[in-house]
């Protein structure tokens, strides 16, 4: 068999991508290699949100280059969102590159591309519907537990920083009963987890016909599983946080008591430059509401800080959010200015030492808000899904998460990953609890 090595970059959604590039390959005959010098196929699963990742890529395709020298029949391709976003550009720069292919339906081509059929992606933003589950090849999952369902491809809303919109294309759902036959494909594989996803998960339905509902969604796969699988979804938008949905977070027993909701900035003004088309009071009441319906809810967000012309004023402002809101955890970076984004061509960019400095503040009170939410779980007793092994840093036996998404380290017994357990919360950590058998 051919092997194929795959690396990823980036965020969930490419995760799941990288299982379905997996699951395409497995049928042209790739088995996976962690080596790269064993492998026949190297494929970068890029992202472009953040400069970082992009600058990680360009230097692993040097020393792959170097591979290349030595064995000319190595083929390496970028898919993901750098490949869409720069397109036959990178063939330019890398001459050596045998495929560029975007994310989303364009997997599905990457086969046809290595046979030499077409080169390239199609620019400008990828338009497909996304391929039928039931009809395509299955995902090489990397969990036997825990899966991905991508349930809608792309964004409509062009936040000024991102660049998804023009990578992932507009906004398209998958038809409800084809979302529903691949969760019950997983619960008769016995899986115990399903995260749904989506660039803006909560969008969902709005471009189908007839028009449905994320919430409609949720009902609709609770009924299938009866309580059996948790199901998440990631990540929503607040301004598709309908009361609608609230409810059903409330009300479902398979839904997680968890909500990931990026807020971004706690100023007005820098939340109109990032356009996020709410303001800082309106992020605030859907909290309230969510919390009044679901009160052992856990709340986690994404916040930037040195966004373009950001003032101390507006940072302290995204400071006093985090007292008022508490959340359980954040995903805090440095604004980076990312190509075709309005924001990078903003006059008003920020030193990125300040920025430094700004998301140092940000997270030491973060880490203090943090350990006193985890501190309320003390004496709890929690659900626990075993993810990972004994941990010989940590002293535990075993690691989960709780229905609130909260790692755990377990002390006193065995357990396997899979197994759904029950602890007794003993110590409270920023990142992290300690538990024991109750
Ligand atoms: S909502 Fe904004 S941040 Fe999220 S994917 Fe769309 S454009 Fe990007």
């Amino acid at each position: 068999m051919a092997k194929l090595k795959l690396i990823t970059f980036g965020c969930q959604a490419n995760e799941a991508d990288s299982e379905k590039i997996a699951g395409v390959l497995a049928q042209e005959g790739f088995e996976l290699t962690e080596t790269a010098e064993e492998a026949d196929l190297i494929l970068l699963n890029t992202c472009s949100i953040r400069e970082k990742a992009e600058q990680k890529v360009y230097s692993l395709l040097g020393t792959f280059q170097k591979l290349k020298t030595q064995n000319p029949q190595l083929k390496i391709g970028l898919c993901g969102c750098l490949a869409q976003r720069d397109g036959v550009r990178l063939k330019d720069r890398f001459p050596y590159l045998d495929l560029v292919a975007g994310p989303g339906a364009l997997i599905y081509r990457i086969p046809e591309i290595l046979k030499g059929g077409t080169a390239y992606p199609v620019l400008p933003r990828p338009k497909e519907p996304l391929p039928l589950y039931v009809h395509s090849p299955r995902p090489r999952r990397g969990s036997t537990f825990k899966a991905w369902v991508s349930i809608m491809e792309g964004c409509n809303y062009f936040c000024t920083f991102c660049v998804v919109p023009y990578t992932r294309g507009p906004e398209r759902s998958r038809p409800p009963e084809d979302i529903l036959a691949e969760v019950q494909e997983l619960l008769q594989q016995g899986y115990k987890e399903i995260t749904l996803l989506g660039q803006t998960v909560n969008a969902y339905g709005k471009n189908l016909k007839p028009r449905t509902q994320f919430a409609h969604l949720l009902r609709a796969i609770d009924a299938v599983a009866g309580g059996e699988i948790r199901v998440r979804f990631t990540s929503s938008h607040p301004r598709d946080f309908t009361p609608d949905l609230i409810e059903a977070v409330a009300g479902l027993k398979s839904v997680c008591e968890h909500v990931h909701l990026p807020v971004q900035a706690g100023s007005d003004s820098v939340l109109r430059r990032m356009r996020r088309l709410y303001t800082r009071e309106e992020y605030r009441a859907k909290v309230c509401a969510l919390r009044r319906a679901v009160p052992d809810v856990a709340l986690s967000t994404d916040l930037i800080v040195g966004f373009p012309g950001e003032r101390e004023e507006d940072f302290q402002e995204t400071l006093t959010l985090l007292q008022e809101v508490r959340f359980d955890s954040i995903y805090a970076f440095k604004y980076s200015p990312r190509p075709l984004t309005p924001a990078a061509a903003y006059p008003d960019q920020i030193s990125e030492e300040i920025k430094t400095e700004r998301l140092n503040i940000l997270l030491r009170l973060q880490g203090e808000i943090a350990l006193e939410q985890n501190r309320r779980r003390l004496g709890k007793i929690e659900e626990v899904l075993v993810e990972g092994g004994p941990n010989s840093k940590m002293g535990s036996s075993a690691s989960g998460r709780t229905r609130r998404n909260q790692l755990v380290h377990f002390s006193q017994e065995f357990f396997v990953p899979g197994d759904t357990v029950f602890a007794l919360i003993t110590e409270a950590y920023s990142h992290y609890l300690k538990g024991k058998s109750p």
